[in-house]
Parts: structure tokens; C-alpha cells; sequence
């Protein structure tokens, strides 16, 4: 990477971790002015099943959130739990206001369907904005509880000098948890977005006219520095392991920063933005309780 400067910090890279740091500082502040109206915000996580895999991710999202002023519990169902007694569950997490948030870590065994899960928890606590109404606010340009992951690539493209009006954007991937959202996102923003994907004919001939190149795939080295344009920004969302346990992204970092305006690093990049997004979303959705509330019980709505 050419661009690093004396101070020895490259300025082309998109740190994530500084960038939650930030996050999570406006995220404590509306906690505790939420926990001062008697809306302190508190998530349920719900695993099924054996959650040693998700252990790691858990364990995060508690960190940041007690850190932050938001409860945390951790609830498990046994492997075989019927899909009744969850949503029920679910449900009862639905009517009790001191859960202000729910969050399914995946995968779930077989027999339960996720988006069933997820179509169980009220949009009002849909702290991963992955219930259908929390997609579809999203296609009417209300992105404040939107899917986590996406909401934290677009906020990463923001910290750079690029006008998202008019922008060209590609974005490579179109799974409904990131690319299709990211996507939506992006045109509310006014972006001009193509969408590629496993059937996509010749990706590069896409992403080399682009300002900005989404990676959200899940192959390492897909993206590579021929198909860059010079200057643009490179956003990648890609997450694989490799044999020597080291974790990389979709993107050929080195080929890529070579060309590339911006770069984010992975690990370090869309990462830690996330969950600091998961968190700005627990506060979200407490201030619509709130409003919610605020509105059910006034006098205007018990004199109507
Ligand atoms: P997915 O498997 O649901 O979707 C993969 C997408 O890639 C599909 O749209 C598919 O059409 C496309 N694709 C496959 N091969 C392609 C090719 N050769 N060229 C172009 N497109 C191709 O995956 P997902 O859940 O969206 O996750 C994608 C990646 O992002 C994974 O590496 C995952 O680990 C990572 N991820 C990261 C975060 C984060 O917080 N950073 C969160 C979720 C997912």
C-alpha cells in the first residue's frame, strides 16, 4: 500500500475499529438518556441448541453492549425445542417492555426456519432489521433500523470524500441479509447501483467503471486490482478462514490498495462496525418503543 503516510497510519485504509469507537460513543449517550426516561434498553440473545460456534460473536455483542449502558441476556433452547414453544417465547419477549431488542444468532437446527424466527420478533424490537418490515421500510428510504451488516458498509463508504448522489456504485453479492440491502440503501442515497452476483456474465467489466466496489461474496480473492478503478473505494464484506486460521476478506487487499482511493481492511473493517451498528440499532429501537408508548397513552389517543 503506497498511501501511508509519516505518522505510519495508511490514510486510504476505512478503520472499522476507529469508526465503532465513534459510533458506540453516541450509542452510550442515548442509553443513558434512555435509561434516565426509564427506557433502558436491554437485548435478548436467543441461540438453539449447541452455541459453542456462535460463542465468540455472543460474547462480543455482551461486551459492547454492557460497555455502552445496554442489559444483555442470553437465553438457549434445547436443539429439539418445537417451533411452537420458541415463537411463543418469542412473543412473550414481544409484550414485555423491559426487552427493548431480540437478536437470533445463527445458524438454528434444521426443523426451524430463521426468517420464521425472525418474522416472530416484533419490527418494533428488530434490532437486526431483518424482519420483512424492517426490508421493506428500507425500500421507502427509512434506513435507521436496517440489516446491521449493510448499514455498517454504507457508513464506511460515508467516511470517505465520495457524494453518494450520482455515485457509481457495484456492488458484488445480492444475499438479503447484505447485498440486496446495501443496494436499497445506496439508491435511497442516490447511488446509481448495479447489482452482480454468481450469474453475473464478466464482473469486471462492472466494477471497473465503479466509484465504489461492495464485496459481499465469501470467496477469497475475487476482487483484484485490474478490476479497480484508480481512486475508487473498495468495501469488503467478505469473511473467509483460511488453512492457517487467518481470517480475509473477498478483496486482494495488496492488489487492490495499490489502486484503490479507500480500502477496508479485514479483519478491522466492516467487522467491528457492525456490531457497533447492532447497537446504535438497540437504541433505535428503544427511542420507537418509547415514542410508541409516549403516543398509546396520551390523552389525545385515550380521548379518540
Ligand atoms: P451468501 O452466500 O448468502 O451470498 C453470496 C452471494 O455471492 C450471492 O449473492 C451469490 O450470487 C454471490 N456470488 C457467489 N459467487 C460469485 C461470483 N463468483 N461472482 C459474483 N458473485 C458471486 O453470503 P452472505 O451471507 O451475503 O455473506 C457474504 C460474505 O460476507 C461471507 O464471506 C460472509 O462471511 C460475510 N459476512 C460478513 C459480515 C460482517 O459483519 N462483516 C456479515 C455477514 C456476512
Amino acid at each position: 500500500m503506497k498511501d501511508v503516510m509519516s505518522d505510519g497510519v495508511s490514510h486510504k485504509l476505512l478503520d472499522g475499529r476507529r469508526a465503532a469507537v465513534e459510533i458506540l460513543a453516541g450509542v452510550a449517550r442515548d442509553a443513558a438518556g434512555l435509561a434516565e426516561q426509564g427506557w433502558a434498553p436491554r437485548l435478548v440473545s436467543v441461540t438453539v441448541g449447541e452455541a459453542q460456534a456462535v460463542a465468540v460473536y455472543v460474547r462480543n455483542q455482551r461486551r459492547r453492549a454492557e460497555a455502552n449502558g445496554i442489559a444483555f441476556e442470553e437465553h438457549n433452547f434445547a436443539a429439539d425445542v418445537s417451533r411452537a414453544e420458541i415463537v411463543a417465547a418469542l412473543r412473550a419477549m414481544n409484550s414485555d417492555p423491559r426487552i427493548t431488542g431480540v437478536i437470533i444468532q445463527r445458524p438454528v437446527p434444521e426443523h426451524l426456519s430463521i426468517r420464521d424466527l425472525q418474522m416472530a420478533i416484533h419490527p418494533l424490537k428488530d434490532v437486526e432489521g431483518m424482519h420483512p418490515a424492517s426490508i421493506g421500510n428500507i425500500v421507502y428510504n427509512d434506513l435507521d433500523l436496517a440489516p446491521c451488516t449493510a448499514l455498517a458498509s454504507v457508513e464506511l463508504l460515508k467516511r470517505t470524500s465520495l457524494t453518494l448522489k450520482g455515485l457509481e456504485v457495484v456492488v458484488i453479492g445480492h444475499s438479503e441479509i447484505v447485498g440486496k440491502p446495501i443496494a436499497f440503501m445506496l439508491m435511497a442515497e442516490g447511488a446509481t447501483v448495479t447489482v452482480c452476483h454468481h450469474m453475473t456474465r464478466n464482473l469486471a467489466l462492472h466494477s471497473r467503471r465503479a466509484d465504489a466496489v461492495f464485496v459481499a461474496v465469501g470467496k477469497p480473492g475475487l476482487v483484484t486490482g485490474e478490476m479497480i478503478k484508480p481512486g475508487a473505494a473498495v468495501i469488503d464484506i467478505g469473511i473467509n478462514q483460511m488453512a492457517d486460521g487467518s481470517i480475509v476478506g473477498d478483496a486482494d487487499f495488496d492488489s487492490c490498495a495499490e489502486v484503490a482511493g479507500w480500502i477496508t481492511p479485514v479483519p478491522g473493517g466492516v467487522g467491528p462496525v457492525t456490531v457497533a451498528i447492532l447497537m446504535r440499532n438497540a437504541v433505535t429501537a428503544a427511542k420507537r418503543q418509547k415514542a410508541h408508548y409516549d403516543k398509546a397513552f396520551s390523552p389525545e389517543e385515550f380521548a379518540a
